[in-house]
């Protein structure tokens, strides 16, 4: 099955509607990292091509702007339905080159699609103002205007959705948009693009660029000055240093980065509840997601029941190739994301965590990790200060509110927190204090194409999804008028 998917994909560049091998013919090999076998080999894009997508999306800007928003919108919908037509193979793709279990990979299909659905109906929602102005009665007219080209760089742990949760966007805006797939990862974007053209994407709308030299040509594409965007996904290291590189141009910024989320069970909760939020929080992706629950706190009153229970559920877990159905924790994505994990493990047993389940590599090919569970895991892991991003729950305990939301804020990142509480007053009134961007309240699941997703202090700025991911597109042009 592995060779009749991967020879659907297209592996050159998609640059103004056509497939190209690059300007240096150069190409670099996609792995499975379930078995390490070769997928693919996708040419590698330089900076000459990343000019030539600017070209062609510059080319194409003015006409697909002055569409109709009813238009575009028409088209994201087919992109919809044409994507949820062809879930099952683009699930497999996934599967195959990111590592994680099809029923993973069947979700995130269906989350990526989403994303097209959304915007069909919001981009008709470009909404702008009229008012009198006060001191000289003239009148003040508000309108959202594309911004122009976007430069979209996305990371392997969602190929497809973090993808279309910027194209979706930005198309129904009216801009066009160029995609730097992560290089672990580039296939299901280039599969995409054939759906795209299917939908209706004209030309030079969407370029895709996979690239061994992201460093350079991302940096080219920000300074060119026609390119008005740059909305990324991925570690906040890197986003830092775009940051920097946008500063040259003032290029407008969009970032979602890294998280380290708190997951918090209070003695009132409803533990079966808090069990079946932290598996999704945690195993949603095996671990590898922002969003992933990296420090779970739980009451001394409730801790043991509830590491009892989570122990039995992350336990059952069936572990392997992540193509078989029935497995429900594929690979991880590569050598470094694995061993990483394994440090953490070992560094907090070092330290005095207990293990519960799992806590060795298992032998054999592939970059597996078995569902874990640590408890005890004292302040100064390093788990608790770095994204474990892999199948691990780390658990510690608290006594009271105080304390554990000082605990919980105390990260430099912001993204999501995950609180369980009886009581929702108290839960509101909980969640109102943790600093993070988005809190999910007796829910393991905040991700949603119709909400804001984004982070605050160093997981990110701007947001995705909602009506604000529209506007991360749309500038506002007033214009003073005597009529
Ligand atoms: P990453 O190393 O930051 O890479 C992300 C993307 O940036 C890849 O396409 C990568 O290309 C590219 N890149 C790397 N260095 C670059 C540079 N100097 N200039 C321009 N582009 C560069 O992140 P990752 O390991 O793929 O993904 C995991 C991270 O993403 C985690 O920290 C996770 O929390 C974060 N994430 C955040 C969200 C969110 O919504 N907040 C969602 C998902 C993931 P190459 O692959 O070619 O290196």
């Amino acid at each position: 099955m592995n060779e009749q998917i991967t020879k659907t994909v297209p592996t050159d560049l998609y640059i103004d509607g056509a497939w190209k091998a690059g300007s240096t013919g150069e190409r670099f090999d996609v792995l499975n990292p379930a078995d390490q076998s070769v997928l693919a080999s996708v040419a590698s894009a330089t900076v000459e091509d990343a000019k030539q997508a600017i070209d062609a999306a510059e080319a194409a800007f003015g006409e697909w702007a002055a569409r109709s928003p009813r238009e575009r919108g028409e088209i994201l919908r087919r992109a919809f339905e044409l994507i949820i037509a062809d879930k099952e193979r683009l699930a497999a793709l996934i599967t195959m080159e990111n590592g994680k279990a099809l029923p993973d990979s069947r979700a995130e299909v269906a989350y990526a699609a989403e994303f097209f659905r959304w915007y069909a109906e919001e981009g008709v929602r470009n909404i702008g103002d009229v008012m009198r102005s006060p001191a000289t009665g003239a009148r003040i007219l508000v309108q959202h205007k594309p911004v122009g080209i976007g430069v979209l760089v996305t990371p392997w742990n969602y190929p497809a959705a973090m993808g279309t949760r910027k194209i979706g966007p930005a198309l129904a805006a009216g801009c066009p948009v160029i995609v730097k797939p992560a290089s672990e990862t580039p296939l299901t974007m280039l599969a995409l693009m054939p759906i795209l053209e299917q939908a209706g994407v004209p030309k030079g709308i969407v370029s895709v660029l996979p690239s061994r030299s992201s460093g350079k040509i991302v940096d080219a594409m920000l300074h060119d000055p026609r390119v008005r965007v740059i909305s990324f996904t991925g570690s906040t290291e890197v986003g830092r240093k775009l940051l920097k590189s946008a500063a040259d141009c003032i290029v407008n910024p969009a970032m979602e980065l890294g998280g380290n989320a708190p997951f918090i069970v209070c003695e009132d909760a409803d533990i079966d509840a808090a069990v079946d939020g932290a598996i999704l929080a945690k195993m949603r992706n095996l671990g590898e997601a922002c969003t992933a629950a990296n420090r779970i706190f739980v009451h001394d009153a409730v801790h043991d029941v509830f590491a009892e229970k989570l122990t039995a559920k992350m336990s059952a877990m069936k572990v392997g190739n992540g193509l078989v159905e029935g497995v429900e924790v594929g690979s991880l994505v590569n050598a470094d994301t694995r061993n990483k994990v394994a440090e953490l493990v070992d560094d907090a047993k070092a330290r005095g965590a207990k293990v519960l389940c799992g806590g060795e590599v298992p032998d054999g090919p592939g970059y597996f990790y078995p569902p874990t569970v640590l408890i005890d895991v004292p302040g100064e892991a390093k788990c608790v200060g770095e994204e474990i991003f892999g199948p691990v729950a780390a658990l510690q305990r608290f006594s009271n509110e105080a304390e554990v939301i000082t605990k919980a804020n105390a990260t430099e990142y912001g993204l999501v927190a995950y609180l369980f509480a009886g009581d929702l007053k108290r839960g509101l009134a909980l969640s109102e204090k943790l600093e993070f961007g988005m809190v999910g309240l007796n829910r393991g699941l905040v991700s949603d194409p119709a909400a804001p997703f984004g982070g605050v202090k160093q997981s990110g700025l701007g947001r995705e999804g909602a009506h604000e991911g529209l506007m991360e597109f749309l500038e506002t042009q007033y214009i003073s008028v005597e009529w």
